[in-house]
């Protein structure tokens, strides 16, 4: 049994991300709300190791073409790409591993309690134009999906993160050997999880 506090996520900083100078914006949100990086790199991603990724999770292309359809509908409108979920995905797809090897990106092991859920949180939702305020998404980037979809591209939101707590162990497995990801105690989770002895170093 692990302790809640060892569950780790994988966020990836898109080139967007590095490219708007927001790298340490970023990090910075992620380490003030109390979670640990555990393996951190830059590289350029193989638009093959991009694909790869987005589809770790069989039911990806279902999911991610009925949440761009469900946000035509809730306007009264048609999706441009039609209503066959995987048929939109495929679009998109195309399109996503473009973006994601046109430049470095920043794989990231981040490990704390709730890491996946809270890690989204900060995130915000995928399409920018409805992020909340205070996300990353909602605060750094303008984007949308019909914008985005006219001019036949991926939406522009800065950075990817494991949507449950499956899919971050498959995702880390797929951008981090087992040697590049660091298992350490940080001072502060002394103070975070009232481990006393950590903080007297027994
Ligand atoms: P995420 O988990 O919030 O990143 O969203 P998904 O896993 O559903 O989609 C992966 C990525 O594909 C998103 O972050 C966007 O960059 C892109 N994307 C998703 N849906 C759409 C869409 O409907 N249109 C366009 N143009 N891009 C999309
Ligand atoms: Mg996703």
């Amino acid at each position: 049994m692990t302790h809640p506090r060892q569950e780790r996520t994988l966020i990836i900083i898109k080139p967007d991300g590095v490219q708007r100078s927001l790298v340490g914006e970023m990090i910075g949100r992620f380490e003030r709300i109390g979670l640990k990086i555990v393996g951190m790199k830059m590289m350029l991603a193989a638009p093959d190791h991009v694909e790869a990724h987005y589809t770790l999770d069989p039911q990806w292309r279902v999911k991610t073409g009925e949440k761009s359809i469900k946000s035509y509908k809730d306007r009264g409108e048609n999706h441009p790409h039609g209503d066959d979920p995987v048929v939109v995905t495929g679009i998109i797809l195309d399109k996503l591993r473009d973006y994601m090897a046109s430049g470095p990106v920043i794989p990231m092991v981040l490990e704390g309690a709730h890491a996946v859920s809270i890690v989204r949180k900060l995130v915000g939702s995928t399409e920018p134009l409805s992020s909340d305020v205070g996300t990353i998404r909602g605060d750094f980037v303008l984007d949308s999906y019909t914008m985005s979809n006219d001019d036949e591209r991926a939406v522009r939101n800065l950075i990817h993160a494991s949507g449950s707590v499956a899919e971050a162990e498959q995702e880390i497995r797929h951008w981090f050997t087992e040697e590049e990801v660091a298992g350490y105690r940080h001072i502060q989770e002394g103070i975070i999880y009232d481990d006393l002895d950590h903080i007297l170093g027994k």
